[in-house]
């Protein structure tokens, strides 16, 4: 169906409890249909937790969302980004423009806004990480090229007013929503918790279905980071989860469970490749670890998580890497 006549997302605005609404912002990504900004009533308006993607009409669809909800953008008082994705920062910074709000979120955001910074600089260093993993040259070519002047997907560079880490607490009517890292998914990934009501606000830490996703290349060791972070949110033993895509949902142990799994699972399936044979390149693992063939659609997204798990068997003494161009992979002596 030609683009112009395809239905067109928009956004949408639901409450979930008193005094707590989901703002449903379509995304233009394939097989990730929208993102949520929860809404937190405070005081005489809202606390406003991530902020959807910006793109051209993206901020009329959150002005949808809150409209529909009685809210508006002028109601938030503070914003908090659960981190430094598009998807839950990219219009922090009209927000902060349109309403003098402050924004608050981790600072490990350089994932996101140096990239943005220098986007050449960001870009030349995803190359030379995937020509190290034996990317071959045709397709890096192709892809460079694509991707060279590609925005971000930001409305604009924007640093926090307020460092988003563990002391500093969020007020609502709800109650104090306090601060949890969660890196793996991202560096800059926190959770925020709601102890009395036991609500916690996961963004892409915890979502309704395992959907696993790493920033690769800006922390030591990412799944180790992501599988600590599970932990963590464990022990919080929360009852409802507000995630940044998908419906809420109340199983939260099951999820930390199934995610858990799958990150072993797939750690394991990684190893048993590399043991198959020796010395092939994170490249050449990754059509084996996934059963599938690698695709301009999940190229990025397979090799930052391939890559995130050879680490992780590194930095756990499973695996070593064989130095060289490209850098091969085998069993540790
Ligand atoms: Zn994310
Ligand atoms: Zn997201």
């Amino acid at each position: 169906m030609p683009s112009s006549t395809r239905k067109r997302e928009v956004g949408r605005g639901e409450r979930i409890l008193p005094g707590v609404w989901r703002l449903r912002l379509p995304l233009p990504w394939p097989g990730v249909p929208h993102c949520n900004a929860w809404a937190v009533a405070a005081g005489d308006g809202i606390v406003l937790f991530d902020t959807g993607l910006h793109e051209p009409g993206s901020f009329a669809n959150l002005e949808r969302a809150l409209a529909q909800v009685n809210l508006k953008v002028e109601h938030v008082r503070l914003l908090v980004c659960t981190h430094a994705h598009s998807d839950h920062y990219g219009q922090a910074a009209t927000i902060v423009e349109r309403t003098g709000c402050e924004l608050w979120m981790h600072p490990n955001h350089d994932h996101m806004l140096q990239a943005a910074r220098d986007p050449d600089a960001a870009l030349d260093r995803r190359v030379e990480v995937a020509r190290q993993s034996g990317v071959p040259d045709e397709p890096l070519r192709r892809y460079s090229e694509a991707r060279r002047g590609q925005g971000y997907g930001i409305a604009g560079i924007i640093e926090p007013d307020r460092d988003l880490v563990p002391g500093i607490d969020v007020h609502t009517d709800l109650g104090t929503w306090q601060v949890f890292e969660t890196p793996g998914h991202a560096p800059s990934h926190v959770c925020l918790y709601q102890e009395e009501r036991r609500i916690l606000i996961s963004g892409d830490h915890l979502l309704g279905r395992v959907s696993l996703y790493y920033d690769y290349g800006y922390s030591p060791d990412p799944a180790g980071e992501f599988l600590h972070s599970l932990d963590l949110v464990q022990e919080l033993d929360a009852r409802l989860c507000l995630s940044g895509h998908g419906r809420t949902f109340t199983d939260v142990q099951a999820h930390i469970n199934a995610n858990r799994t799958l990150v072993r699972e797939r750690l394991g399936k990684v190893e048993e490749v590399i043991r198959a044979e020796p010395g092939i390149t994170a490249y050449e693992a990754i059509p084996k670890v996934y059963g599938a063939a690698i695709t301009a659609l999940n190229a990025n997204w397979w090799l930052s998580e391939t890559l995130s798990y050879l680490r992780h068997l590194e930095v756990t003494g499973r695996l070593e890497r064989i130095d060289g161009t490209p850098e091969r992979w085998a069993v540790a002596s």
